[in-house]
């Protein structure tokens, strides 16, 4: 079966333009700069990266919220890319998005009711008042909130209810795909798993498919089937999730493993601590070469500053984009001092 997602050497840049006597470019921002992946019907994709990475860019751009620059988005066998206006706007009634804070998402003025008809509304689904009712009434079960909710405003809910109202209002429209976009890191963490978890038995009952776009590995760990670790606009590494937490093996995955918190403080905790030198460069002047050489501590002389490492396979569904994987992974090259 064909892949329902497949994006293909997708590219997003913005221009920066200096905007003073002409309206001239000066340069780009490479945020999502030649990303290709896919997702099968059904699964989860969790992609997660430090916040300028291009992540949000990424999802947003697939439902050309902004326009792509090159490649190609392949959804259910059509190039969105290829799509007029018009059915490109009803298409995506069935890629629906789920973004961080559902409280700057949602209008405080609109009542839950008004809230979820203006999607059906928009794809010319509100005609009939009974079929509309009960469609309401059956997404706000869907997400574990009463009948009574529609009458009220988002201000009157507690945060996990409202990621619920935001949960309803993509859901509503029977999409395919969800593209959650930090869906729980404003909430907490006891909240977190919960929406975790109605996220997953949606998808369950439903067979939705959904793109999980994180800052944070251990959000997705449980919930992906799939995890893409990206860095400053390309994706370089991905692997099934048990497999990726098992054994990461690009350097920058692996730094951000060693930041993660151990859960049980009791428990000795023996992973390795990688630190990197420097903060995240500018998406607008990226390094030539391994974008991660400026920071990683395995960088090898003139190689990894010249040639940019391709997104290949090193063992079944685990694609790593450095080239120096294997020697690293076998202790064959150390890591560098790196002053902290
Ligand atoms: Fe580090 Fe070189 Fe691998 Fe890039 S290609 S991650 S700089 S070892
Ligand atoms: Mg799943």
């Amino acid at each position: 079966e064909p892949p329902l997602l497949e994006l293909r050497d997708l590219k997003v840049h913005f221009p920066i333009k200096s905007g003073l006597l002409f309206d001239r470019t000066v340069g780009y921002v490479y945020a999502v700069d030649g990303v290709s992946l896919s997702i099968r019907k059904g699964e989860t994709y969790g992609l997660v990266g430090e916040s300028g990475c291009g992540k949000s860019t990424l999802g947003r751009g697939l439902l050309r919220l902004v326009e792509p620059t090159d490649g190609e988005i392949v959804f259910a066998g059509t190039d969105l890319r290829a799509l007029s206006g018009e059915t490109m706007r009803r298409t995506r009634r069935r890629i629906q998005m789920i973004f961080q804070d559902p409280m700057s998402s949602l209008d405080p003025r609109q009542s839950v009711e008004s809230l979820l008809v203006e999607g059906l509304k928009a794809h010319g689904l509100a005609k009939d008042k009974a079929a509309v009712d009960k469609r309401l009434r059956e997404t706000l079960a869907a997400v574990g909130l009463p009948a009574s909710a529609l009458s009220r405003y988002p201000h009157e809910f507690s945060g996990g209810q409202r990621q619920r109202i935001g949960i309803a209002r993509a859901l509503v429209l029977d999409p395919d795909l969800i593209v959650a976009d930090e869906p729980v890191s404003a909430l907490d963490v006891s909240i977190q798993a919960q929406v975790l978890n109605l996220l997953e038995e949606l998808q369950n009952r439903l067979g939705l498919t959904y793109l999980i776009i994180a800052h944070d590995l251990a959000v997705v760990r449980h919930i992906a089937d799939t995890v893409g670790v990206m860095y400053l606009g390309g994706l370089v590494e991905e692997a099934g999730s048990e497999e990726l937490y098992r054994t990461p093996l690009h350097p920058y995955t692996r730094a951000l493993m060693s930041a993660v918190p151990v859960p049980d403080p009791t428990v000795e905790d023996r992973r390795e601590r990688i630190l990197l030198a420097g903060d995240l460069p500018s998406p607008a002047n990226p390094p030539s070469g391994c974008r991660f050489h400026t920071r990683c501590p395995w960088a090898q002389p003139t190689r990894c500053r010249d040639e940019r490492p391709a997104l290949r396979e090193v063992a079944g569904g685990h694609r790593v984009a450095c080239h120096f994987a294997e020697e690293i992974e076998e202790g064959r090259i150390r890591p560098h001092e790196v002053k902290a």
